[in-house]
């Protein structure tokens, strides 16, 4: 298993990290299999989305801010209910498929690491079979 670390710099952003998960199914040497993406934290997640347009990633996070917002009637003590829910919602991982020793995205697509309670250094967990 690999780790990337990413470095957030907002609370809440969106990171393309495709590039660096790439690099490392280049590196693996795997020509054939299923790239799994996983988050281990419980206010990020991991998307596919477009990273063609980055109003699309603003869009987005705009989008998950009206549906739940930062300041609402929440139990949970700490004040980042609104980031646990997010990344309920997102979910922990992702998977591709690899073909060719690379990822097999669209062409419009991208991975993307979500922070919804940052800044911090957070890690995402690479494997691939
Ligand atoms: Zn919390």
């Amino acid at each position: 298993m690999y780790a990337l670390q990413v470095s957030t710099r907002e609370r809440c952003e969106l990171v393309d990290i495709t590039k660096r998960v790439e690099d490392i199914v280049r590196k693996a040497g795997v020509s054939e299999g299923v790239c799994h993406v996983f988050v281990p934290h419980t206010t990020a997640a991991i998307i596919i989305n477009e990273n063609a347009d980055p109003s699309v990633c603003a869009d987005i996070l705009s989008s998950l801010e009206r549906l739940v917002p930062a300041h609402a009637l929440y139990t949970h003590s700490e004040g980042n209910s609104d980031a646990h829910v997010k990344a309920a919602v997102i979910g922990s991982s992702r998977e591709v498929f690899v073909r060719g020793g690379r990822l097999a995205l669209g062409r419009w697509q991208g991975l993307f690491f979500c922070e919804f309670d940052g800044p911090r250094e957070r890690e995402v967990w690479v494997e691939i079979r």
